[in-house]
């Protein structure tokens, strides 16, 4: 009741709520209340928590930030929505995000961008950017995000939140309406790792549903959150450190390794030379990826259709055209071009193999350590439009996330400072396959 209210008052200024389900919360937190009252006493049991608009509600409308499916009712639920709601967890709504998941700022959205509740002229992140914002501003305590180049740790550092793009294959992509599937993962934004670990805990698991779910996908991620850190092999990569990073982020990031270091961790640095081609490689094999599901918004299922087209053509094409917006057609166009047969072999199968050499390059990292060290973003919060002129500078805000999702390895974002502006700067660690539980185990101890 209390944060229903709190997000009446402040959502209309932060835009991070799209959908309000007010009446299926009540009713929600009362069926809690019995289940406890019968005896029952889960951790997650009558905690609110809202989902990112990407992943499929039974009966409540799911947007994905896009005109395209701005009426869209699925006939059901996401495993994570339906394993969160089976431990008595209380939807309090959808949260908006880029179109499609496709933007670094929330400013994509069709139904507007979301505002940092540190500074609301500044960007939340994205595109898990309502989610980020929401949990910030105290309207939920947790909330799900994906994460396909970077879309739950770049709006976590950016609002001072903490969230985990788990190893891929870990958590159910089924329901989660797919952008690029060799990348996409789902994943917890909290308050804290623990908090997130609690979550992890209920999403991750094994789905049938989702052929890319990992077999072995369960594990408890409390159990080893307290472990000391003696004897920790942090690396710091020398190539996350240089031109371009913000001065601030990068003095808040090296105090947050020290402070490790203070408790028994050892530092080293090492290298990952293919890093600075993962965002060039990321932006042809994700719009080939995006391209290819995004053929089945047509016009004729899901909602958006054109008045009156002129014959079947037409209706697709006009269809697609209303229902889309630029940059979600930029990336289609994109990808139907790389994965063109005279372009094939130049650049998806050139992006492949580059993607090879980014997955070699961790293994050898993690032969030596076992948690790299860098910044999560290359600069705070900026302001909102600042970026919307230039594609290109937009792509390069999640410059240190997109390795990790072309190798699949888990990494999280934790917050580690202030800005003198008052901005709050993330830290990021990434971890070797299934490290998840060692990853929310340095974050804890941090915290
Ligand atoms: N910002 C990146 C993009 O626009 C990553 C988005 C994401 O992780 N979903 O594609």
């Amino acid at each position: 009741g209390a944060l229903l209210a709190r997000i009446a008052r402040m959502n209309p200024t932060l835009n991070a709520f799209l959908t309000v389900t007010e009446t299926e919360a009540l009713a929600a937190a009362a069926a809690a209340d019995a289940r406890r009252a019968a005896g029952e006493d889960g951790l997650l049991l009558g905690i609110p928590v809202a989902h990112k608009d990407i992943f499929c509600t039974a009966g409540v409308r799911t947007t994905c930030g896009s005109k395209m499916l701005e009426r869209f009712v699925s006939p059901y639920s996401a495993t994570v929505v339906e394993r969160l709601a089976a431990e008595g967890m209380v939807m309090l709504g959808k949260l908006n995000m880029d179109e499609f998941a496709m933007g670094s700022s929330n400013e994509t959205s069709y139904f507007g961008a979301v505002r940092n509740p540190w500074h609301t002229g500044m960007v939340p992140g994205g595109s898990s950017g309502g989610s980020a914002a929401a949990v910030a501003a105290g309207l939920v305590p947790a909330a799900t995000g994906t994460d396909t180049g970077g879309s739950i740790r770049q709006p976590a550092a950016l609002c001072g939140v903490t969230g985990i793009k788990p190893t891929y294959g870990r958590v159910s992509r089924y329901g989660m309406i797919a952008f690029a599937s060799s990348l996409d993962q789902g994943g917890p934004l909290a308050r804290s790792a623990e908090d997130c670990a609690l979550l992890l805990n209920v999403m991750a698991a094994h789905d049938p549903r989702d052929s890319t779910s990992h077999p072995a996908a369960a594990s408890d991620f409390l159990r080893g959150l307290d472990r000391p850190l003696q004897g920790l092999r942090v690396g710091v990569p020398e190539e996350f450190f240089g031109a371009g990073l913000d001065p601030e982020v990068a003095a808040a990031v090296q105090a947050g390794i020290e402070e490790l270091a203070r408790q028994g961790a050892s530092v080293q640095s090492v290298r990952l030379p293919n890093n600075p081609y993962a965002v060039s490689t990321y932006y042809v094999l994700a719009p080939a990826e995006a391209s290819s599901n995004l053929a089945r918004f047509d016009g004729v299922r899901y909602t958006h259709r054109t008045e009156v087209p002129k014959d079947l053509t037409d209706l697709y094409q006009r269809s697609r055209y209303e229902g889309f917006g630029a940059e979600v057609r930029r990336r289609i166009l994109v990808g139907t071009y790389v994965l063109s047969a005279g372009y094939y072999d130049a650049y998806y199968r050139k992006a492949q193999q580059v993607r090879s050499l980014i997955r070699e390059d961790f293994r050898r990292a993690f032969a030596e350590v076992d948690v790299i060290i860098g910044p999560t973003t290359p600069t705070p919060a900026f302001p909102l439009g600042a970026k919307n002129a230039d594609p290109v500078a937009m792509y390069l805000a999640d410059i240190y996330t997109i390795a990790v999702n072309l190798a699949g390895i888990p990494a999280m974002s934790l917050p580690c400072g202030f800005t003198r502006g008052g901005l709050p700067i993330g830290m990021q660690l990434m971890g070797d396959y299934f490290a998840d539980d060692l990853l929310l185990n340095v974050a804890h101890r941090y915290q």
